[in-house]
């Protein structure tokens, strides 16, 4: 009989410590027969429904996985992540991000871009730091997938380096962007210690999560697409800003992220939803308009944060 307990860890609040929390959604481990199914749902980007117990804390109302899977199971799955089809939507993600950091210049009035140092943690291929560089920033990376670090020097030509947020040399960056990545941290405080290091006085961090206090995760309930193992902490602007306080970080401006994908891979993806997907699939292939660039925002917000120095 496998036995899920030894591959699974207790946490205390990773905000505020306490331990005490009540259970939001029981854990299912029931189609977890041995260690290979349990790697397979903790790749990054898999799609697999919350298996694990989601709580909240009774201190102060955080909610987070507990218990998870073994920190070291998820990291190593990161690191070993060789994920094809993410590379194949990275056209549509080059535009979201050119999109949306174009509007972050405009919105927090940054000039002088050419000297302005720009730091991305989680960049999996890099074409995140391919439209920073393109926007005229000194563009840095680091992601713990070697496949995808090897793939995004090659093919996009970017300051990418393999590792996490602790392999980070010392210098101080102007601003610091995760891309869904905060959710996914093993050791929430440790990493922000990190980039507490990394900043200096009025450094920007821009953090984009899912939110769970947006419109549709309130809509779709526990079907809300975020609601994954890989998905170790539930944000909103409240929780966000209460953590990000501990750090001297200011939350200074916060709107919803408009996310472009191949309407191909969305319906592939929102088939497990209903069944209208797999019709209207057949359509979009008759068609042959499956890389149409869509966007769209099922609750997954930016939150532009300041270092404020006293
Ligand atoms: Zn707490």
């Amino acid at each position: 009989m496998f036995d899920i307990s030894k591959y699974l860890e207790k946490l205390d609040c990773p905000n505020c410590k306490h331990a005490s929390f009540k259970v939001l959604k029981k854990s299912n481990y029931t189609n977890i027969k041995n260690e290979e199914d349990l790697n397979k749902i903790y790749r990054s980007s898999a799609d697999e429904f919350l298996i694990d117990q989601l709580v909240e804390c009774n201190e102060c109302s955080f909610k987070y996985l507990n218990p998870r899977i073994k920190s070291e199971i998820i990291f190593k799955s990161y690191s070993e992540n060789e994920d094809e089809t993410h590379l194949l939507q990275d056209k549509h993600r080059y535009k979201t991000f050119k999109k949306s950091i174009t509007k972050i210049i405009k919105i927090l009035k940054i000039e002088n871009i050419k000297n302005k140092n720009f730091l991305d943690i989680g960049s999996a291929s890099g074409i995140c730091l391919k439209a920073i560089k393109d926007l005229g920033f000194n563009e840095e990376g680091y992601e713990p997938s070697k496949w995808m670090v090897s793939y995004g020097v090659q093919n996009y030509k970017v300051n990418l380096k393999q590792g996490s947020v602790n392999d980070v040399s010392k210098n101080k960056y102007d601003i610091i962007s995760m891309w869904d990545v905060l959710e996914h941290v093993t050791n929430l405080d440790e990493t922000l210690k990190k980039i507490q290091d990394l900043s200096k006085n009025k450094t920007f961090l821009i953090l984009n999560v899912p939110n769970v206090d947006s419109f549709v995760c309130k809509l779709m309930k526990s079907k809300w697409p975020f609601y994954l193992n890989v998905h170790l902490y539930y944000f909103d602007k409240h929780s966000i800003e209460l953590i990000l306080k501990k750090y001297n970080y200011e939350l200074v401006k916060n709107f919803a992220h408009w996310q472009f994908l191949g309407l191909g891979y969305i319906i592939k993806r929102a088939k497990k939803y209903s069944r209208f997907f797999s019709i209207l699939e057949k359509m979009v292939n008759f068609f042959n308009i499956s890389s149409l660039s869509i966007p769209y925002n099922l609750g997954q917000t930016t939150f532009i944060f300041q270092k404020k120095d006293e």
